[in-house]
Order: C-alpha cells, then structure tokens, then sequence
C-alpha cells in the first residue's frame, strides 16, 4: 500500500509541477518521506531519518521537506514541534493535495521566511482523493490498484482505523477504468489492495454494490490481464463466493495471504477478530478442494497481551499443520489510541522473543521445504526481465511468489517478456529462487 502511495505522490507532482524522481539526494529539491505506524519500530525510524534531513536543511535553506502517510496522520502538528524543519504534512488520505501543499509553502516561505507555519492536512476527505489522481504511469508488467481505504474492523491491536479512516470503497467503474488503462500499457498482472480488500463494496452506475467476488469476475474480463493478487484480506469476509471464484477463474493466482494473527481461539477473541481457528481452518479446507495446488500465507502477532505457554503453542501448532507457503510475524507492538494498548501485559520481552525465534524457525523451514517441493513440477510464471547477472536468462515470478530463473535464446528475449509461460523447475536457488526450463507460452 505504501510502494503504491508513493507511486501516487510523485505521480501528482510530476503532474501538476513537472517534478521527476531522483535517487541522488544532493540532488532533490523536495524531500518527501512516506511513513508507516503499523508498529513502534517504524514509527521511530520515522524522527531519526528526519534529523538526518535536519542536516542538509541547515546547509540548504531551499529544500523543501515533506512527512505523509500514518505517522503524519496519527502524530499532525506533532511532527513540525518536534521536528520544525518539516514544511508540510499530510496523510494517505490527502496526498492528492500536496501540489497545494507545495504552494502554499513555497507562499509562506516567501511571506515570513523565518518564522514559516509548515503547511498540515491529515484529514480523511472520504474518497475525493481518487478523483484528483492523474492517469496512472507505469513500468514493466505488474501494478498495484487501490479499490478501497481504510478499515471498519477495529481489531484491538490495530492502528489503521485511526490513521487511515473507516472503510471507504471506490466505485467499480473507477476502478475498472484504471486496470483498463493499465492493461493498456502492457500491465499483465494486477494486485488489488485495500487493508480489508475483500470487504470492498463498491457503488456500481445504477446504485447497487459489487462485492468483492463480483469484482474479480470483472478484473479478469479485461482484456490483458492474465493474473490476479489481492492484499489484504480478513477471513470474516472471506466468503464462499470468493472461494467459488477459485474454480472459475484462471487468472486468480494459487496464492492466498489471509492473515490469522494466532492460533489461540483465546488470543483471536482479545485480537477482537470475531472469528475461530474452525472457521479459518474451514475456509482454507473448501479452497484446497477447489485449487488442490494453493499456496497460503498468513500474518502472526507473537506475545499479544495474556499469551500464555498454551496458546503459543496453540499457534505454532496451527503453522505446523497448515504448512504456510511463507508468512510474516510480528512481535506485538503496542499502537496509541487501541484497545489492546489499555490491556495488562504480563508476558516478558524476553519471553517473546524467544517464541517469536521458535516460531519463524517453523515458518522458515516450511518456506525452505515449499521451495524444494518445487522441483520436478512445473508452475506459471509471468516473464518479468533478463536476469541481471545471467544475461542469458530469462526472470520471472512463480503464483506462490518464488522468483523462477530459466535459460532462453538472447536474440528472442523480448518476444517472451511480459508474457505468462509454463515453467518446468529443476533446480532449487535459494529459499525464494528457482531455476527451470521453459515448456510452454501461456498467454
Ligand atoms: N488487514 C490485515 C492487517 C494488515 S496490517 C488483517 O486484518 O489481518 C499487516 C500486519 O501487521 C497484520 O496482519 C499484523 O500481523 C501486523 N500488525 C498490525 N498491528 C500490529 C501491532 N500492533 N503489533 C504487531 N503487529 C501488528
């Protein structure tokens, strides 16, 4: 979500300012940081990387400084007493004003140089903000598409409520509008995201809602797209008329993220995600008997407020028998302003990490024996680019993410780039790398 904010800030500003991206910082004249709150660490990252800003400020009076996203949204004119150097502020959801922003603090830089007011808008104006983005400009063959924004779920430990607004839903025909334009310039693979992406409902043009199943029938009729991702979804909306898009839909990849956070029905109750360990387990046995090769992968919080022995246990066992793809943990991090930040926490540091090193050495192995069970099978991949340092191979992305490596012909490179070929694996790389041989051009 924050790769494709960004992407949509500098979008705005090439756009109405004519501003290009530079890697050079010496370079820039605007500075601007896209910021996440989703746990502590991020957050402080946030202040540090700021005082290094604060240096080349000092030695360049003109650049232009700029904080957007979550931390800027929970933190608002925070930012600019700790950190006064800071010219403007905004959130996720009005960073389609900051060439206003831009103006106005080039305006007041003008008017009182010195003793400048930076300029602040964190507020959640509901969708406008899609309205005002310019046509998306792209590279390569993958791209990321916005459908909704926020999240209505307030689970206990959870900032997004907060920071990004309640669920908001864009309507189908924008969206649609915006996979036809990319489909246009040569984007194969759409990854549609929203923090509670399968709960989107989105007004149609004669007034009634598209669910998200709906939805990823419509996504896969557009001509050029060949696969489907979505990010992130909660398993109280993942519903049966999800799962039956499965059996009638190529283009959805073999590939679910559908976090559970824990394996402790306990834990899921105080989490407030209104759901059990049956009702997961339920969801992931009707999918696999739709798409046998299905790869999963979930979210965990490790060391919530009250995890006992038992119910750690309880989610290193779940990890086990499900045997995730791969997965992402996090040892709890408590968020100002949550539920879950007023509970009593007797679990120690100590204690928490260890588990949190007990459990990812679950995950990594079965991440390792994933990748290995992939040889001799054969997978689809979407042709991405010649392989940097094997300039006579080609690279590509496997459904379950794995990034696939196979020899090809250098005079025909380009014919297979951007395309969806059939891949047979002989060889494991690494964790995340394998190599193969072409069998087949898909699509
Ligand atoms: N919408 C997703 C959550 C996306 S946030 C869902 O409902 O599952 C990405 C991940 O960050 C979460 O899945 C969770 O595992 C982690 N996370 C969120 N808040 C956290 C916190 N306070 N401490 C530790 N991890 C957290």
């Amino acid at each position: 979500m924050n790769v494709y904010d960004s992407g949509k800030m500098l979008d705005v500003l090439g756009d109405s300012h004519g501003m290009e991206v530079t890697h050079d910082i010496d370079e820039a004249d605007v500075l601007l940081m896209n910021t996440c709150s989703i746990r502590e660490k991020a957050q402080e990252k946030v202040f540090s990387e700021l005082g290094r800003w604060r240096k080349l400020k000092e030695k360049r009076p003109d650049l232009v400084i700029g904080v957007g996203g979550c931390v800027a949204s929970q933190e608002g004119d925070n930012i600019q007493k700790r950190a006064p150097y800071v010219d403007m502020v905004f959130g996720p959801q009005t960073l389609h004003r900051l060439p206003e922003l831009y103006d106005q603090s080039n305006e007041q830089r003008e008017i009182a140089p010195k003793n400048r007011i930076g300029t602040i808008d964190v507020s959640f104006p509901s969708i406008e903000k899609f309205d005002f983005l310019p046509e998306p400009r792209v590279e390569g063959y993958k791209a990321f598409v916005s459908i909704m924004e926020g999240c209505s779920k307030y689970c206990s430990f959870c900032v997004v409520p907060y920071t990004r607004g309640e669920e908001l839903s864009r309507p189908l025909d924008d969206v649609l509008a915006e996979i036809d334009s990319l489909a246009a310039q040569g984007i194969r693979e759409i990854n549609l995201l929203g923090q509670n992406v399968n709960g989107y409902r989105g007004e149609k043009d004669d007034g009634s809602i598209c669910r998200f199943a709906e939805l990823l029938h419509y996504v896969s009729h557009v001509d050029g797209v060949e696969r489907i991702r979505y990010t992130t979804s909660h398993p109280l909306e993942f519903t049966d008329d999800i799962i039956d898009a499965y059996a009638q839909l190529p283009e959805l990849v073999s590939h679910l993220h559908l976090p559970v956070q824990s394996g402790s029905n306990a834990i899921l109750a105080a989490m407030k995600r209104n759901h059990t360990i049956d009702v997961y387990i339920n969801q992931i046995n009707k999918l696999k008997a739709i798409r046998p090769d299905i790869h999963l992968s979930s979210d965990f919080i490790i060391g919530f407020p009250g995890e006992t022995d038992q119910d750690f246990q309880d989610t290193l066992n779940l990890a086990k028998e499900l045997n995730f793809d791969h997965s992402y943990s996090f040892i709890y991090s408590k968020r100002p302003g949550t539920p879950a930040a007023e509970l009593p926490d007797d679990v120690s540091f100590t204690t928490k990490k260890a588990r949190l090193a007990e459990f990812q050495k679950v995950i990594i192995d079965s991440t390792l024996a994933k990748t290995h069970e992939m040889v001799g099978t054969t997978t689809r991949v979407l042709v991405e680019q010649v392989a940097n340092r094997h300039p006579d191979c080609l690279i590509g992305t496997a459904d379950n993410t794995r990034t696939v490596m196979f020899p090809h012909d250098v005079e025909k490179m380009d014919e297979l780039l951007g395309k969806l070929v059939s891949v047979r694996i002989t060889d494991f790389v690494s964790p995340h790398m394998v190599k193969g041989e072409l069998e087949d051009v898909l699509a």
